[in-house]
């Protein structure tokens, strides 16, 4: 490779605080436009902020969870702009002081392990919402979004290609939705990423002229715009021109990179210490609490998984992919059942089912209890794998008990010897041909052989017991 992409990460998060950050007005994104609103959030003159205490001990939690440190004292300060999406003229956020700093998180790309620095997570208010009306015309703005709770996490440039960005917003999304501080919903807007994106040469240290990249809808169009926007710059420096600093959109229907403005730089926003917070201040022992709060989280869940339940790298992933899934997997396990199979029927046969119709897990009327009641079936030998599929299928449209579902069909697993045989002397008769396929040397035979029996005896055959007695049977009619 040519040259050597530097990318840096910001992320803005919509903490779940009931209340907006700066005053008592709710944060439901589903309201009407323009409800949830007060003087306050509306930049009246003479309102006072008061902020909201859940806000900065979210933030204390993702900065602990990112390895940072917490600053034992920091302030709110104005950024000055203009923008229809702020009446007030100014965002309040952190400028020199965030409250935390210099953290760290360990992602897996390409193969490797590889650690992102985190320069800073600062607690800020998110910004009205502009519409417009398609073909132009009317313009509104919903001040419900305005003085939300917002995280800006930022990364030191230590990410080397899209495949890693993409791998570090994962990780970091899956880390926040552990800790149960957003629901990182990108559609609506509670997660929203910016990449800055340079090249040098392969083998140099000094940084080139960077691009922003933002307003991307989705992980994957990040990894995209991050694509595209390294081979554009590539090509520019190739053919003798410059990149410029700036700010770039992404038209994922073009699948391209476009630009937007200038880039501002820091001092063009005169931030100040806003005069009408208060510093917030951590001290050791409001920390110390903080931490205790925190739950288990991914990697360690992960690592928890390969080695307490003995699950492979790639199981014991996506059992933790999500909070939900890893907590209905342990309450799985913890009622005896072996971890290998209820990895798998959860992983595979049950994610199906909640992928074809497009349901949550946590609203399954396959419950853990009943997964875990269908599984000692099959453990028991009551049924077979096979008629498990079944049991399955009916429990998550029904939402019946597994056993009901048995009894009900009538699906108990037939084991007994005799019944077995009589069933395979019926198909040996009736299929003259493979009998002697299978006589004449062809084993491949034998496999339809055993699905006819299968078949004979409606699936509830012990599968192993019907292999065995009809290479019995087989031999003793020969
Ligand atoms: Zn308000």
């Amino acid at each position: 490779m040519k040259y050597e992409p530097v990318i840096g990460m910001e992320v803005h998060v919509e903490l779940s605080t009931k209340s907006k950050v700066f005053c008592g007005c709710s944060t439901n994104f589903h309201a009407p436009a323009n409800s949830n609103v007060c003087p306050v959030c509306l930049g009246m003159p003479g309102v006072l902020p008061v902020i909201n205490k859940r806000a900065v001990e979210m933030s204390v939690m993702v900065g602990l969870a990112l390895n940072c440190t917490i600053s034992r004292w920091s302030k709110m300060d104005r950024k000055n702009y203009f923008y229809p999406d702020l009446a007030k003229n100014y965002q309040i956020s952190q400028y020199d002081l965030p409250l935390c700093h210099d953290g760290f998180i360990d992602i897996k790309a390409n193969g490797t392990s590889k650690r992102i620095g985190i320069t800073r997570a600062h607690l800020e208010e998110d910004t009205a919402r502009n519409t417009h009306t398609i073909g132009g015309g009317d313009s509104g703005v919903d001040f419900n979004r305005c003085g939300v709770t917002l995280l800006e996490i930022v990364t030191e440039p230590d990410i080397r290609g899209a495949e890693e960005a993409f791998a570090y917003l994962t990780e970091l999304k899956q880390l926040l939705r552990y800790l149960d501080v957003s629901d990182c919903n990108m559609e609506e807007g509670s997660l929203r990423a910016e990449a800055n994106i340079s090249i040098r040469p392969t083998g140099t240290e000094s940084f080139g002229t960077k691009t922003e990249v933002k307003n991307v809808a989705s992980f994957s169009g990040i990894q995209k715009a991050i694509e595209f926007e390294i081979a554009r710059q590539a090509k520019l420096i190739d053919e003798g021109g410059k990149v410029v600093q700036e700010t770039r959109g992404w038209d994922a229907d073009r699948g391209i990179t476009f630009s937007q403005r200038a880039k501002e730089s820091a001092h063009d926003y005169r931030y100040f210490p806003d005069p009408d917070l208060v510093p917030i201040v951590v001290d050791e022992a409001w920390e110390g609490r903080i931490r205790e709060s925190l739950p288990e989280l991914p990697q360690a869940r992960r690592a928890r998984f390969e080695s307490g339940y003995g699950l492979s790298a790639y199981d014991a992933g996506v059992l933790t992919a999500e909070k939900e899934m890893a907590d209905y997997y342990e309450a799985v396990v913890k009622q005896g059942c072996a971890p290998k199979q209820a990895a798998n029927w959860l992983s595979v046969e049950l994610q199906a089912l909640l992928t074809e119709h497009k349901q949550e897990l946590t609203a399954s009327k396959v419950t853990a209890d009943r997964l875990a009641a269908m599984l000692k079936l099959i453990e028991d030998g009551t049924i077979s794998g096979k008629i498990a599929k079944e049991v399955l299928l009916d429990m998550f449209e029904s939402g019946k008990e597994p056993k009901a579902i048995v009894e009900e069909k009538n699906l108990v697993q037939i084991s007994d010897t005799s019944a077995i045989e009589s069933a395979a002397r019926e198909v040996i008769a009736a299929n003259p041909g493979p009998v002697a396929e299978f006589r004449s040397g062809k084993e491949k035979t034998f496999g339809f052989l055993v699905g006819q029996l299968m078949k004979a005896t409606k699936g509830k055959a012990n599968p192993q017991m019907a292999n065995e007695v009809l290479r019995k049977v087989l031999k003793e009619t020969e």
